[in-house]
C-alpha cells in the first residue's frame, strides 16, 4: 500500500507588519522530491514576492482557504507560531489568536515561538496537542548551520539597521574629496558584535564609514577586526561573559553600571551608534544612557536593533523613532521583515534544511512526522509533544518538574547519547555569511 504522503501547509502570516511567508517555491524542490505535498494558503506570498501562480508552478496545491489548509495539512510552517507574536510586549495587550482553535492534536508546527520570552504560549500549545518546534531554539552546532534561522534574521537586521542610520544621518558615511572641499566620513559605534552587529559593521564600511564595535564577548574582538572594524576595549573584566553555546551571559547590575561609565566616551566620539547586544531569554541590557544621549553630537543617530528586547538604550520606545537632547534615536521591530524576498527566502531554507533533517530516514516522507528526540537538533527546538511542555528550560520556566516524557529523558546529560557537536566557529570572514549561503 502505497503510504499517506506528508502534506505540508504554508499560511500567509498574520502578525502586523509581517510580511515574511515561511516557505518559497524554490526552497520547497528538494521536499517534494522526498515525496512531501505543498499546500499554500492563497495569498501567502504575495507580500514578499512571491505570488501563488509561482508556487503552483513549483508543484503546489492552493487551499481554499485558511480552514482547509490548517484541517489538511500534518506539518504547518510558520514565520510566528500561532499564539506567540500577540503575547509579545511590543504587540500591546495580548488578544487571542484564532489560529490556535484551527489547530489539532497532533499536527507538527514549526516557526518562531520565543519560548523563553513567553513560556504561557508554550503551555498553550501543548493543550492544542501539537508538537511545536521553536526555530530560536536550534543549536548553533555545525550539524545544524543550514538551520540557523536566528542567524539568517539577524544578518538582515544588521544590514537595514545601516541603511535606517545612513538615512536618519544629516551628513554622508563616506569620506568624499571634491572640489567644493572634503567631506569626513561618519564614524559608527556597533555595539554588540554578534551576528547583527558584525553584519552591521561590514555594511558601513562598505558605505564608507569609519567603524568601532564592542562586545562582552573577548572573542568578538578578531570578528570585529575581520571585518575592518576597530575593536573597543574596555577595562572590564569579561571571563565569565560567555557560555558554552557562544551566547553572552547576563552579568549583574555593577558589570553593566561600570560598562555605561567606560563607554560613555566612546558613545560621545559617534555620529551613529548602532546596538544589537542581547542576552537570550532576558531583557536587552541597557548600554546607552539619557545622559550618554545627551552627550552626542547634534544630529547623531542611535538604531536600537535590541528595541524588540526593551532596547540598549535607554530613550529607545519599541516600534518608534524618538528624538531626545537632537539625537535621533530609531527603536525599529522585526527588522527582517522589511526585507521580506530574501528574508523569506533564507528562513525557508533553513526550515526546509531543518524539515529534511526530521525526514532523514522517511522514504518518501510520509506522515506522521517520526520525532527522535535523541537526536539533539530535535530535542532541542521541540517544545512542546503529546499534550505536554517537553523542553526542560521552557519547563523550568514554567516552573514544572522535569519532564517525564523520551524528549526528557534523551535531553538528560549522561545517559547513553553521543556527545554534543563542538559549537562551530563564529562568522570571521570580511562579510559574514548569512548560514545558508
Ligand atoms: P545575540 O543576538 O544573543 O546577542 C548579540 C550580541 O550582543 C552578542 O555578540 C553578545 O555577546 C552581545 N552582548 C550581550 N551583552 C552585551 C553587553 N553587555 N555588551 C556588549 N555586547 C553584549 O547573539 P548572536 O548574534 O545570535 O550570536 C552570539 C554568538 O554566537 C556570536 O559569537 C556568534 O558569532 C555566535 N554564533 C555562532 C554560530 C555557530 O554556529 N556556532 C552561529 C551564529 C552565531
Amino acid at each position: 500500500m502505497r503510504p499517506v504522503s506528508l502534506v505540508i501547509g504554508v499560511p500567509k502570516e498574520t502578525a502586523p507588519g509581517e510580511r515574511r511567508v515561511a516557505m518559497v517555491p524554490r526552497a520547497f524542490a528538494a521536499l517534494q522530491k522526498s515525496g512531501a505535498e505543498l499546500l499554500v494558503e492563497p495569498g501567502a506570498g504575495a507580500a514578499s514576492g512571491y505570488p501563488d501562480a509561482e508556487y503552483v508552478e513549483k508543484g503546489a496545491r492552493l487551499a481554499a482557504g485558511r480552514d482547509e489548509l490548517f484541517a489538511a495539512s500534518d506539518v504547518l510552517l510558520f514565520v510566528r507560531t500561532p499564539g506567540t507574536w500577540q503575547q509579545a510586549p511590543a504587540a500591546g495587550a495580548p488578544q487571542p489568536d484564532p489560529d490556535l482553535a484551527r489547530l489539532r492534536p497532533g499536527q507538527v508546527l514549526i516557526g518562531f515561538a520565543d519560548p523563553l520570552s513567553l513560556p504561557d504560549t508554550s503551555r498553550e500549545l501543548a493543550a492544542r496537542g501539537v508538537s511545536a518546534f521553536a526555530m530560536e531554539m536550534m543549536p548553533r552546532i555545525t550539524r545544524a548551520q543550514g538551520m540557523d534561522a536566528l542567524s539568517s534574521m539577524a544578518t538582515l537586521a544588521g544590514y537595514k539597521a545601516v541603511l535606517l542610520a545612513a538615512d536618519a544621518l544629516p551628513r554622508l558615511f563616506p569620506m568624499l574629496m571634491t572640489a567644493a572641499g572634503t567631506v569626513t566620513p561618519a564614524r559608527v559605534l556597533v555595539i554588540g558584535a554578534g551576528v547583527a552587529g558584525l553584519f552591521a559593521a561590514a555594511t558601513a564600511r562598505r558605505l564608507g564609514a569609519v567603524v568601532s564595535a564592542y562586545d562582552v564577548r573577548p572573542a568578538a574582538r578578531e570578528q570585529v577586526e575581520s571585518v575592518g572594524a576597530k575593536f573597543v576595549s574596555l577595562p572590564l573584566e569579561t571571563s565569565g561573559s560567555e557560555d558554552r553555546g557562544g551566547y553572552a551571559r547576563e552579568m549583574d547590575a555593577d558589570f553593566y553600571r561600570r560598562q555605561r561609565e567606560l563607554m560613555a566616551g566612546a558613545v560621545k566620539e559617534h555620529d551613529v551608534v548602532i546596538t544589537t547586544a542581547a542576552v537570550p531569554g532576558k531583557r536587552a541590557p541597557v548600554l546607552v544612557t539619557r545622559d550618554m544621549v545627551a552627550g552626542m553630537a547634534p544630529g547623531s543617530v542611535i538604531v536600537d536593533v535590541a528595541a524588540e528586547r526593551g532596547g540598549n538604550c535607554e530613550l529607545t520606545r519599541p516600534g518608534e523613532t524618538v528624538v531626545e537632547h537632537q539625537v535621533v534615536i530609531l527603536g525599529p521591530l522585526n527588522l527582517a521583515a522589511t526585507v521580506p524576498y530574501h528574508a523569506s527566502q533564507l528562513y525557508a531554507r533553513n526550515v526546509a534544511s531543518f524539515l529534511g533533517h526530521l525526514l532523514r530516514d522517511v522514504k518518501p516522507a510520509a506522515a506522521p512526522l517520526p520525532l527522535d528526540t535523541a537526536d539533539e537538533i530535535t530535542r532541542e527546538t521541540l517544545i512542546t509533544h503529546g499534550g505536554e511542555v517537553v523542553h526542560e528550560r521552557v519547563r523550568q520556566l514554567l516552573g514544572l518538574s522535569p519532564s517525564p516524557s523520551p524528549a526528557a529523558a534523551a535531553a538528560t546529560p549522561g545517559d547513553g547519547q553521543p556527545p554534543p557537536d563542538p559549537p562551530r566557529p563564529s562568522p570571521t570572514s570580511a562579510a559574514p555569511a548569512p548560514s545558508t549561503a
